[in-house]
Order: C-alpha cells, then structure tokens, then sequence
C-alpha cells in the first residue's frame, strides 16, 4: 500500500478560479476598477504571498481605514468560501485508494485556512490525512514534511509518489526527498535545469492515471 502525496491549492483544489472570484467581488465592494483583478493576482502572487503583506498593500493602494486584522480575514474566509471540490477529483481518489493507494495530503499555509478548505468542500472524506506547514513547523520543498506525512499515515515513504503544481515546492521537493512526481504545468512549460518531474499532466486526474500505470 504505497503512499500517494498530494499539494492542495491548484491541484486536488482550484485555487486561481476561488480567488479571482473572490477578488473580483472585494474590488467591486470597495469601488476599485474592475481591471484592478490583474493587480490583485500579482500581488497574491498564487497564494505565495504572506496574506499580512496582501493586506498592507490592498490597504496602501486605495488608502483603506480597515484594520489588517479583518482584512487578513476577510481573505481567508472568502476564498475559502468560493473552493468547490470536483467531483472527477473525488472520483480519481477514489480509484486510486480502490487500487490501494493511500492518498495524503501536504500542503503550504496556515493551519486554518488550509483545514478549513480541506474541511468544508468535502475533501476530508477522500484522503486519509493532512499535513499543512503552519502546524509542522515544516514547509516544501524541505523533505522533513514528506516523512511527516508518512509518519502521520504510519506508512513508510518508500514507494510513494508526489502530485503537485509548483516546480520548486513538489517537484523540488520529491527529487529532495528521493520520490518520484508528477507535474501539473497548468499550461506553463518546464524550465528548471536543477531537476525535473518523472512524469507531465495537464490535471489531477490525469495526474493518478500516470501513478496507477506507473
Ligand atoms: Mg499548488
């Protein structure tokens, strides 16, 4: 029973299309052009970006009075808010556990924030756990977080496979680590000369396709 290592944000969940909704909504709420968006996404820069730092500058370009503290907030929830999970991605970890993988979880961010997504869109139901950096005092691409996960599973991490979407944080992270991976290029090509995936998808379903074919 091999362990399967799964990023979170932009691979078993859409993070880019909850956060633009969300964006769009706040821009919309405080009078900000609409074409602000662009803005707005750089500055997040796919979640990257301390959400303390996102509310400073939000703040510093339209001069708002909220307090960083609700601002901070107010991007947690919200986008928490707009996550859905898909039903082919349930559907794919459903097969992959059917033919004995044990999907877990290990992702960057807070505790809260990452808990709360896994939670509310039904995902908790699919993996048998979660590791999220905040709480392990461990981020991706350090392999420290790949063996929590299998200690977390009671599995051993011989044999288990990393999916994700960022070169440095899964990709880097497995070659780290010694396991094989997939990348979901999300329409970006592959460009680091350090290391590279063992295997290229464009989704997550495609993604437990190439791990159950091997
Ligand atoms: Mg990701």
């Amino acid at each position: 029973m091999p362990l399967l290592l799964l990023d979170l944000d932009n691979t078993l969940l859409d993070r880019d299309g909850p956060f633009r909704a969300w964006g769009e909504r706040f821009l919309d709420s405080i009078g900000a052009p609409p074409t602000d968006i662009d803005w707005l996404l750089s500055v997040d820069a796919d979640g990257l970006t301390d959400r303390w730092d996102v509310a400073d500058a939000i703040r510093d370009r339209y001069g708002l009075r909220i307090p960083s503290i609700d601002l901070v907030e107010e991007l947690h929830d919200g986008v928490v808010g707009f996550t859905r999970l898909d039903p082919l991605v349930a559907c794919a970890l459903r097969i992959a556990d059917d033919a004995g993988w044990v999907p877990v979880v290990v992702t960057n961010g807070t505790s809260r924030q990452q808990d709360a997504k896994i939670r509310r869109t039904g995902l908790d139901r699919y993996v048998a756990d979660w590791v999220i950096s905040e709480e392990a005092g461990v981020s991706k691409p350090n392999p420290r977080i790949f063996a929590l996960a299998a200690q977390r599973a009671r599995m051993p991490l011989r044999g288990a496979w990393v999916i994700g979407d960022s070169p440095e944080a899964d990709i880097g992270g497995a070659t780290a680590v010694g396991l094989p991976s997939v990348w979901l290029h999300r329409g970006r090509r592959w460009s680091d000369t350090r290391f590279a995936p063992t295997r290229t998808v464009d989704g997550l379903i495609a993604a437990v396709a190439a791990v159950l074919a091997g």
